[in-house]
This record gives structure tokens, C-alpha cells and sequence, in this order.
């Protein structure tokens, strides 16, 4: 098989060491061989996208514009092999993987009108006869660094803005999903993106995203993944005074309260908590459920959770893909045992015999669980959840804000005022009423509070806030 390279200044570039993408549902099933890079290779990629960064950041928006539209049209046209791809490299079902990539087409074509919409400001001086103009400019050399659980989407919702606003880009996609940020990067070369504007680096992260954080050259690093990576790579740029943004984890509340419609209760419940297998920063992993609804909502929870179907992530029936790789099998399987020890009452939670080797665990419930517990403070990442319950709304309230994460929150109830309460009083940064604490617009804001993340929003035109640097020039 042939191995896939790195692509740095306008050609694709191999390297010493390859390493194998293996398909989650299916461990027989290699996806593809991809370049591993070295250190060397990051230098070489921040001195091309350094060096195309004049003419990049001068290009018109219409220029810009163009490509990052031409890049939409191409990720649209070609999102069924796109999804089959990227179900394939990460697990997730075939429609989640196709919706995947429709998303990050829809992006790069928002972005593309984005690219002509910057805008500055124009104001009069405090003194007579001087005007002052506010005016955004590119900040430079961005490094983008992504976590494999949406391997198009989140490097397309960086790099789009990034691009759009005349910055030049490397990519440093996850380990684990190479394919996606690969195909991404053809599509990108083929939309007529000059050379050296975009650049992949495949590899390590300990070693390839440690040398662009460090880099003196790299004038911003936008970064997703976990809380320990994202705070190293905060503390390492805030000791050099440079730019960075991080999004990271959560621990999601959605709170059920006695009023709530029971079927979008359970609905909601099921969607945020389960699908993308649970691998999802906003997932739904502690569901908080007042007295007066519980049993009812809990015995309708389990007889759904149970009926979900696990299969291959390819095959149109499965509604629960495989997690993405043994390590994080490993981790959900210790946080079983945890809760175990806890005291938890599990639901689910088996390793299902299907006809392909995969990393399969069936939707997991934890009942009868504390809110100081570990398995309610700690991120599992996986089909798990637990449920609290709890008295009346003050008591969920205190119980859904009693984390230190602060990413994604809801609340179900058919009460205007509880609604508007919750809405307020839910330390968030995004707050979902009768809807999963999952499954956000591209268009407007995206981001937490607490440790969830650090650094100015990401998506819509509040993106301009990382991606541009404001000057001021006073005119006489
Ligand atoms: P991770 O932190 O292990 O890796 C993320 C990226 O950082 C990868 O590209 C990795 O190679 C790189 N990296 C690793 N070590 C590095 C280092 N020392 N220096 C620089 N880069 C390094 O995260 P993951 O396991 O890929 O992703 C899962 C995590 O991402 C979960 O915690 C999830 O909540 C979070 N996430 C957050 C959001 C959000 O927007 N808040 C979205 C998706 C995922």
C-alpha cells in the first residue's frame, strides 16, 4: 500500500517512517499508510507557510474568497466518499460521517463569504481634523492543532477562518486520523490554494505540535483536544507572549426537570449521551433528573438505550459505531470498573461479539450515582452517562454547575421561566433548551466557560477575533 505524504510548500513530501490507520470496527481493515514527520518537516512547513504569507495576506477577498468557495463546492460534491472515509478511519456511522463532511463543505462555503464581509471601522479623533481607522489584518503563521473525533470538521472550522482572513495554515490532524486531514488537504490544493498558504504535518503530537507551539515562528496556535495537552500548550505559548486559543473537555449536564415532555426528554438524552458513540466534547454525560419525573424518565431511557443498535460503522442499520481505538476502549472499561466501585448501578456497558474485530462497547448507563463521584467530575469520552437525581430545580441546578468544565449544557422542561432560569444560571458557554447538549450551528459561536477553554471563541465571525490582529492608524 502506498503511503500517503505530508504536503508542505505546494508538494507532497514522504518521510522516513510510515505507520498503518486501522479501522475501528473492523482491525483486519487498514485504511492507509501515512507519512510520520519529523522535526525537520515542521521547520520546513512554518518557512513555507512563512514565505507565502506576503502575497496570502495581500491576495484580494475575492481571491480568497474563490478558493475557499471552490474548496466548499468540491467537500460537498464529493461528501458521501468523504463520510465513507471518515466513518471508516473514526468509527462513527456512515450518516454521521456524511453529515460530518457536509458540515465542513458548508463551512468552507461560509467562510468564503466571510473572506469579502471583514470589516473595519471608521471614527473621528477626539482632536480636530484626524480620522482613526480600526482595521483587522491577518495575525500570520497559524498552527492547527485537532483531535481525531470530528477529523474534518474541526480542521475545516479553523482553517476556513484562518484562510479566509489571510493568515497562512499548518494542520497538525490526530494520530488517529490522518485520512480525513489528508483528503482535506488534496481537496484544498485542488481548489487552487497557493503554494506553501496550507500545509499538513502528519505525526506524533508529543513531538510535531510540541515544536509548533514552540516556535517563534508560529504566530498563533489554535488548538483542540484534551485539558492536560491544551493547558501544557496554553502555559508554553503565554510564557513566550503568543497568541492561543483552546478548546477542550467537558462534562456535560442535561437536566430533566418534573415538567419536562418525556419523549424529547429521552430523546435529547439518548442523541447527546450516545451518538458519535459518546465521543463528543458536548456530549450529554451527566443527566440530572428531578424527583417527580425520574422513574418514569429513567425506565424509558434504559428501554431505548437498550434497543440501540452497535454495529460497523459502514453498515446503514447501526445507530452506535465502535469507540475510535483500544486505548480509549481501555478507558471506558476502567471507568465501568470505577463506577463499580463507586457504587453505581451499570446498565449495559458489554463488550458485544459481532462479526468484525472492533473496539465495540454497548451504551452505557450509570444509576443510582453521586454528583462528587469521580465518573461525574472526570471525562470518559465514550457511550457512558450517568444519572443523578435530584430534588427540585435549585438542586439540579447546583449539581449541573458542580464541575470544573463549563462547554455545553441543557436543560428539557415545557416552563418558559424554569427555561430562562436555567438559561441564566447554568455556568455554559452554550446552553441548549429541549434540544441535546450536542449538535451545534457553524454560524455563531462555539466555546466554554471554566476549564472547557481558553482564548476568544471559535466559528462564525466571532472567529475573527483569533484569526486577525486589530491597528488602529490615525490620519491627519
Ligand atoms: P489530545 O489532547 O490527546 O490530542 C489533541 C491534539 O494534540 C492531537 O493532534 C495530538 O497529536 C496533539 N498533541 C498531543 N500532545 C501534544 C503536545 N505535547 N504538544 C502539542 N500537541 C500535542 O486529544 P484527543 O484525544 O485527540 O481528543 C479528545 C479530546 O478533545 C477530548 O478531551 C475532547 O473533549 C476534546 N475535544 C474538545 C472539543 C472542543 O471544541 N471543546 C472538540 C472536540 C474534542
Amino acid at each position: 500500500m502506498e503511503t500517503q505524504c505530508n504536503f508542505i510548500g505546494g508538494e507532497w513530501v514522504g518521510a522516513s517512517t510510515a505507520q498503518p490507520n486501522i479501522n475501528p470496527s473492523d482491525t483486519s481493515d487498514i485504511v492507509g499508510h501515512y507519512a510520520q514527520g519529523g522535526t525537520e518537516d515542521v521547520n520546513r512547513a512554518i518557512s513555507a507557510a512563512r514565505e507565502a504569507l506576503p502575497t496570502w495576506s495581500r491576495a484580494t477577498p475575492q481571491e480568497r474568497c474563490d478558493i475557499l468557495d471552490r474548496a466548499g463546492a468540491l467537500i460537498l460534491e464529493r461528501k458521501n466518499e468523504l463520510g465513507r472515509l471518515l466513518s471508516r478511519e473514526e468509527g462513527k456511522t456512515l450518516a454521521e460521517g456524511i453529515g460530518e463532511a457536509a458540515r465542513a463543505g458548508q463551512i468552507f462555503k461560509y467562510y468564503a463569504g466571510e473572506a469579502l464581509r471583514l470589516s473595519g471601522e471608521l471614527l473621528r479623533s477626539t482632536r480636530p481634523a484626524i480620522d482613526v481607522e480600526i482595521r483587522r489584518e491577518p495575525v500570520g503563521v497559524v498552527a492547527l492543532i485537532t483531535p481525531w473525533n470530528f477529523p474534518l470538521a474541526i480542521p475545516a472550522w479553523k482553517a476556513a477562518p484562518a484562510l479566509a482572513f489571510g493568515n497562512t495554515v499548518v494542520l497538525k490532524p490526530a494520530e488517529l486520523v490522518p485520512a480525513s486531514a489528508h483528503a482535506l488537504t488534496s481537496i484544498l490544493a485542488e481548489a487552487g490554494m497557493p503554494r506553501g498558504v496550507f500545509n499538513l504535518l502528519m505525526g506524533p503530537g508529543h513531538t510535531l505540535g510540541d515544536a509548533l507551539v514552540k516556535s517563534a515562528e508560529v504566530d498563533a496556535v489554535s488548538f483542540t483536544g484534551s485539558v492536560s495537552t491544551g493547558r501544557a500548550i496554553a502555559a508554553t505559548r503565554a510564557a513566550s507572549g503568543r497568541r492561543v486559543q483552546c478548546e477542550m473537555g467537558g462534562k456535560n449536564p442535561m437536566v430533566v426537570l418534573d415538567d419536562a415532555d418525556i419523549d424529547v426528554a429521552v430523546n435529547s438524552c439518548l442523541n447527546g449521551a450516545f451518538f458519535s458513540t459518546g465521543q463528543r466534547c458536548t456530549a450529554s454525560s451527566r443527566l440530572i433528573v428531578t424527583a417527580g419525573i425520574y422513574d418514569r424518565f429513567v425506565e424509558l431511557l434504559v428501554e431505548r438505550m437498550l434497543a440501540l443498535r452497535v454495529g460497523h460503522a459502514l453498515d446503514v442499520a447501526t445507530e452506535i459505531g465502535p469507540v475510535v481505538d483500544e486505548r480509549q476502549l481501555k478507558q471506558d472499561l476502567s471507568y465501568i470498573d470505577l463506577a463499580r466501585k463507586e457504587g453505581a448501578r451499570i446498565v449495559g456497558g458489554d463488550r458485544p461479539k459481532l462479526a468484525t474485530d472492533g473496539y465495540y462497547l454497548t451504551p452505557t448507563l450509570f444509576l443510582e450515582t453521586d454528583p462528587e463521584m469521580r465518573i461525574n467530575q472526570e471525562e470518559i469520552f465514550g457511550p457512558i452517562a450517568s444519572v443523578i437525581r435530584a430534588d427540585d430545580d435549585d438542586q439540579a441546578l447546583m449539581f449541573a454547575n458542580a464541575v470544573p468544565f463549563g462547554l455545553s449544557a441543557g436543560v428539557c422542561t415545557t416552563s418558559l421561566g424554569r427555561a430562562r432560569r436555567f438559561r441564566d444560571e447554568l455556568q455554559a458557554g452554550m446552553v441548549m433548551i429541549n434540544l441535546p447538549t450536542a449538535g451545534v450551528d457553524y454560524h455563531v459561536p462555539f466555546g466554554g466557560t471554566k476549564e472547557s477553554s481558553f482564548g476568544p471563541r471559535e466559528q462564525g465571525s466571532h472567529a475573527r477575533e483569533f484569526y486577525t490582529v486589530t491597528k488602529t492608524s490615525y490620519v491627519a
